[in-house]
This record gives C-alpha cells, sequence and structure tokens, in this order.
C-alpha cells in the first residue's frame, strides 16, 4: 500500500551510487527525511569526525510534503555536521532541485566520501551520473549553473551548487538554488566544495504518491482555497517580502544595529523595503506554486553599483549588511547581497563579520597592520565590499574573517570575543531578543545555534496565535513569565513545519490550521496522525537533533548568550535598557524540555517519545 521511502546513497571517493527502501510508515513518527537525516547523522558521524572531511554527510531532506500539490509546500532542507558551530547543521530554502528529486522517486539524498576531482551531479529516476565539473570549479553560482544546463542541454533541471566560498572551504559558505534562494546558514557550501562537489542537478517528473490520495486532494484543495480567501489582507508583505521588515523593526521592535550595541538606525528609512520599491523594484517572483509571489526582482541602472539586475535583499540581508555595519547606501546593500550569492556566501554571518570587524577596528583592537592595509569603520560601504571579495575568495583579512565571528575573535584576541555575536558559533540573525525575550531562549537552546525560524516564539508577542497548541494569549516581548512554554511548543510546531517542507510564510501570514497539516500527513503516510502526534512527532526530531549536539559534546553551558545581551542594557531604540534575563528562562525551559542539569535528554524522555535507541549513542 502506498510508495515505499527512498534513500539515495551516493559515494563520491567510489564514484557509486545505491538505494534503500523502507516502508513509509516507519519513518513517519519521525516526519519523515528531517528525522531519518538526524538519525543518519548520530548513527553515523562521530564526535571527532572533521565536518570537512570525507567521513562527514551531506543530506538534502526535501519536505515530506514538498513536491506536491499543497501551495506552500516548497522548502527542502540541508542537513550535515556543521564545519562553524561542529553541531547540528541545517538549513532550508526554496530550491526547485529538491522538488525534481521528490519527484524523481527519491525522499533523501546522502552524499558521503570525496570524489577525487571536481564534480557535479545529474540525477534523474534510476540513475545518477558523475559529470566532470573541473571546468566549472572557480566560477560563481549563477555562472556555473547557465554552463550546467548548457552542458545538459536541459531547461527543466533544478540545480544547486556552491561559489568561490564553497570550493574554497570558507567556514561561511552557502549553498545557492539556481531560482536564487539560499542554504545559507552553517557554512554547508564548504561541505559540498569539501567533497569536490559543485553542483546537484536534478530531474523528476513523477507526481507525488499519497497512500489516500482522495483525502489528499481535498484537503489540499481546501488549503489553497482557505490561502487564496486571505491573499487581499497579505497585500503590503506581497508587495515588499520580508524587506517590508526594516521599518517594522525599527519601529517597533528595534532594528540590530551597530553590532548590535544599538536599537535603532538613523538611516532606517533610506535601507527600507519602501524605498526599494520605490527605487529599485522591476519585477516579482515566486516559489514552485506559490500565489503569494513575495520575492522581488530588483535593478541598479546607474551609479557605482550599477548596471545590476538581482534578486531583491531579504530583510535579514538588509539589516546585516545595512544597520549592522552602519550602512545606509542602499545601492551598497544590493550589491553586497548579490555579491554574497554569486561568491556564495550566507549573508547573515557575512554582515555579521564584517560589523564586528568594524567594532575591533573601532575600539583598537584591530590595526592597518592586520587588516591589510583597510580601515574598516562603521558606515564604509566600498570597504564592506572589498571585504566580501575577500572573505569569499578566502583572501587577505577576508580568509580571517570567512572562518566566523567565533574563530575570527579567537584568532584577535585582546577581548575580541566580547564583540563577537553568535550562539554556538552561528552568527545571530536579526531580531532582536532585547525586545522579545523568548527570542533570547530561543536563540540560546537553538538546535543549530542562534536563530530565529526554529521557534519563531515571538509569534505570541506580534498577536499571532496557535490555539490549536494552547498559544492563545498575546504575551509582552519585555516579560519573560510563560515564555518557556512558548518557545518549547513554538520549537515543536515548527519542526513539524520545516519537516513537512511548509514555507513559514504561507502557514503563519496565510493563518494555515496544524490540523489541516496532520489530516494532509494522515493521508500521505496512510495512518491517522491526531494533531498531537504530529506535534509530539516535531519534539522527537527536536531530541533527536539536540542528542546528536549532545554527541558532539553540547551541553548546558553553551546554551547561552553573547554577553552583550545578558550584560549590556540597549541604550536606545524601542527596547531601550533591557537586557535578556535567561537564567530563569532556561531553568523553566530545561525542565518542560527534560534536559539534565547538564543539558543531556532525560532517559525518561527518550522512552517516552520512543527513541531509546539513543540512549547508547550519547
Ligand atoms: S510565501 Fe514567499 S517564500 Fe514562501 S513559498 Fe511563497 S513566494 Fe516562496
Amino acid at each position: 500500500m502506498g510508495r515505499a521511502f527512498k534513500i539515495l546513497r551516493v559515494n563520491l571517493s567510489r564514484l557509486c551510487f545505491h538505494v534503500t527502501e523502507r516502508k513509509i510508515i516507519e519513518v513517519a513518527d519521525v516526519l519523515g527525511a528531517m528525522g531519518v537525516a538526524t538519525n543518519i547523522l548520530l548513527e553515523e558521524v562521530k564526535r571527532e569526525s572533521d565536518p570537512l572531511g570525507p567521513e562527514n554527510k551531506l543530506m538534502l531532506a526535501p519536505g515530506a510534503l514538498t513536491g506536491s500539490a499543497v501551495v506552500g509546500a516548497v522548502k527542502s532542507a540541508v542537513i550535515s555536521k556543521s564545519p562553524l558551530t561542529e553541531i547540528y547543521g541545517e538549513s532550508i530554502f526554496s530550491a526547485d532541485c529538491g522538488i525534481h528529486l521528490k519527484r524523481a522517486g527519491y525522499d533523501l539524498l546522502v552524499i558521503e566520501g570525496r570524489a577525487e576531482k571536481p564534480v557535479y551531479l545529474f540525477i534523474q529516476k534510476g540513475n545518477v551520473e558523475f559529470k566532470d565539473a573541473s571546468n566549472l570549479w572557480g566560477m560563481e553560482t549563477f555562472e556555473a549553473f547557465e554552463a550546467i544546463r548548457r552542458d545538459l542541454n536541459e531547461r527543466n533541471v533544478g540545480v544547486m551548487g556552491i561559489g568561490p566560498a564553497g570550493e574554497r572551504l570558507v567556514r561561511l559558505a552557502s549553498i545557492i538554488s539556481d531560482n536564487g534562494r539560499a542554504a545559507a546558514r552553517c557554512g554547508l557550501g564548504a561541505v559540498m566544495g569539501s567533497k569536490n562537489l559543485k553542483a546537484i542537478a536534478c530531474k523528476g517528473d513523477n507526481e507525488i504518491e499519497a497512500v489516500d490520495a482522495t483525502s489528499f486532494e481535498k484537503v489540499a484543495s481546501e488549503i489553497k482555497e482557505h490561502l487564496m480567501r486571505r491573499l487581499d489582507r497579505l497585500s503590503r508583505f506581497r508587495m515588499l517580502g520580508t524587506s517590508g521588515g526594516v521599518l517594522i523593526h525599527e519601529v517597533e521592535e528595534g532594528l540590530p544595529t551597530k553590532n548590535w550595541s544599538r536599537g535603532s538606525f538613523p538611516g532606517a528609512e533610506k535601507i527600507s523595503g519602501e524605498r526599494i520599491a520605490e527605487k529599485f523594484l522591476v519585477g516579482r517572483r515566486t516559489c514552485f506554486g506559490c500565489p503569494m509571489a513575495c520575492q522581488g526582482v530588483v535593478e541598479l541602472k546607474d551609479g557605482p553599483y550599477a548596471p545590476l539586475k538581482a534578486k531583491r535583499p531579504e530583510y535579514e540581508s538588509i539589516a546585516a549588511l545595512g544597520s549592522l555595519c552602519m550602512n545606509d547606501n542602499l545601492e551598497s546593500i544590493i550589491k553586497a547581497a548579490d555579491l554574497c550569492d554569486r561568491l556564495g556566501l550566507d549573508t547573515i554571518s557575512t554582515g555579521t563579520v564584517i560589523a564586528f570587524a568594524m567594532e575591533c577596528y573601532g575600539r583598537g583592537l584591530l590595526t592597518k597592520n592586520e587588516t591589510g592595509g583597510l580601515e574598516i569603520k562603521f558606515g564604509d560601504h566600498e570597504v564592506m565590499i572589498k571585504l566580501i571579495e575577500q572573505i569569499g575568495r578566502r583572501e587577505g583579512f577576508g580568509a580571517i574573517l570567512g572562518e566566523g565571528v567565533k574563530r575570527a575573535a579567537e584568532r584577535i584576541g585582546r577581548g575580541a570575543e566580547r564583540f563577537a555575536m553568535h550562539v554556538k558559533g552561528l552568527e545571530l540573525p536579526m531580531h532582536s531578543p532585547y525586545r522579545y525575550k523568548e527570542l533570547g531562549l530561543q536563540y540560546a537552546v537553538s538546535e543549530r545555534g542562534a536563530c530565529h525560524l526554529r521557534g519563531l516564539s515571538f509569534l505570541p508577542a506580534w498577536g499571532m496565535l496557535l490555539p490549536e497548541v494552547g498559544i492563545d494569549k498575546v504575551v509582552d516581548g519585555f516579560s519573560i513569565e510563560g515564555k518557556a512554554r512558548i518557545c518549547k511548543i513554538l520549537q515543536d510546531v515548527c519542526r513539524v513545519w520545516d519537516a513537512l517542507g511548509m514555507c513559514k510564510h504561507v502557514v503563519t501570514f496565510g493563518g494555515i490550521p496544524l490540523t489541516k497539516l496532520a489530516a494532509l500527513y494522515s493521508a500521505l503516510v496512510g495512518v491517522e496522525f491526531e494533531l498531537e502526534d504530529l506535534v509530539r512527532a516535531g519534539e522527537r526530531v527536536w531530541i533527536l537533533q539536540r542528542a546528536f549536539n549532545v554527541k558532539m559534546g553540547i551541553r548546558r553551558k553553551d546554551d547561552t548568550l553573547p554577553k552583550r545581551f545578558l550584560e549590556e542594557p540597549l541604550p536606545d531604540g524601542v527596547a531601550r535598557g533591557q537586557i535578556v534575563e535567561l537564567e530563569p528562562m532556561l531553568k523553566e525551559y530545561y525542565e518542560l524540555r527534560g534536559l539534565d542539569e547538564d543539558g543531556k535528554p532525560r532517559i525518561e524522555k527518550l522512552k517516552e517519545l520512543g527513541i531509546e535507541h539513543v540512549i547508547s549513542l550519547i
């Protein structure tokens, strides 16, 4: 009954592949590919395994619903041991490659080993070709993707790959999709580079089969109708995308400014999404089958960074390369974000490490002698562009910054660690934990290091409630009361959304009920999943990922925040005077999460979730 869950294993050392099959019901309790991939990491990757060695695994895990007719089911996760954090590494993007992989009949791609020479993979139903990529090595991302399409003589193919940064093992390297979306976080592009793997091209045309196809189609139609009825109310988001967040953050949330030492940016208006729309927006784009179409295309026709046609930068990129660096030159932000995509760099981490260097330079912790003659001052966008080139090509002072802010601070020494804004080695996203204390807790305990997307714990403070899971009251973002509970519940819910492959903009702004997703998942796997079962599966996946981190050596002392948040009251902005009171929230959270005083999942919790196999692994 129904189809099998298929894992495609590719060994680059031996240039061979094989497929293993499991019954889809056997992997339903861990939500399919994401949970299976986590178990593979837990069982096959050791604490001493070098993330950039052939023993590391690089996995592409499309969501359980990805590639189906469900609106917003577009996401795929790249999962590996991160070279940036050396713990669980995951980055999720709307990659057409993941959709094609599913449609070629594979639920999970596992890549191991290391090719002797640069290669790219061409995956179709029943076959994997190992293609010579020597002539692509050194190319920027989009240039390489075009060359691959020409080489394959194929337009209907999804391609993802790395730029020079990944090839040169820069720890901030991203993986870019041919539709411009990025699996940017955790340095997973460097894992691809370490395997001599330039790109993956997939082609698949099959429909995704559900065990109960009739129910599946019915619920998918209901979800689409539900979203279409709301589209008018979402016109601002649809027009501005996440870039519309700049002014909202400035006015209501505290725009991260000057390497997080300020909470308000005088140049916010100049770098706003509204300004982008007014001056540079020339088109809109969407992900596979999504009516929201929140992506934009911008064009610079004159000025020092013209001519340039590029993807509209997301809010995170604008803040990281703008306010965080005190840069109010919008054209330079568009240029910098595009350059990051072409070189294959994470815009958040790149902006953060440059802001860190600017602060160190301003405080005299760095001199021109150490920076190769560069004066790295806040607000200097020309220096920022030079540094991005250096980071992406692992040259000059950029080679140090490309190691990530934690390693760069250790290298610089002299107290620079205090200005390195990261959790567990991952640079912070652009959402203020001063304004939402629950976000401070979430950053401290998130599986991949500081992450706003694995929890969205600020939703209740925004007034976006999820009564289905007991999040039924608007809360005060400045308070710490009840925040551990909110954080835990929303982390589990986010694992569900992520593992199913649902875009969080669609499910949150579109108000897609979780019960509908439970009905869809039940129809997909052929077994009844009530809402509680689904959220419990999300919790199971979270605990598995925590278990991997414990195996990698993570303990309670690592669940913390940069000292700046804990000790330095913010001097301005809406969160003026605030610090994050982490410890009481953390204590409560540990109880609710079932972690012991050392940060390990309790044995009773593992038994309760039916994952006792973890006990012998950690
Ligand atoms: S809401 Fe935006 S990011 Fe999400 S699927 Fe639609 S177009 Fe893509």
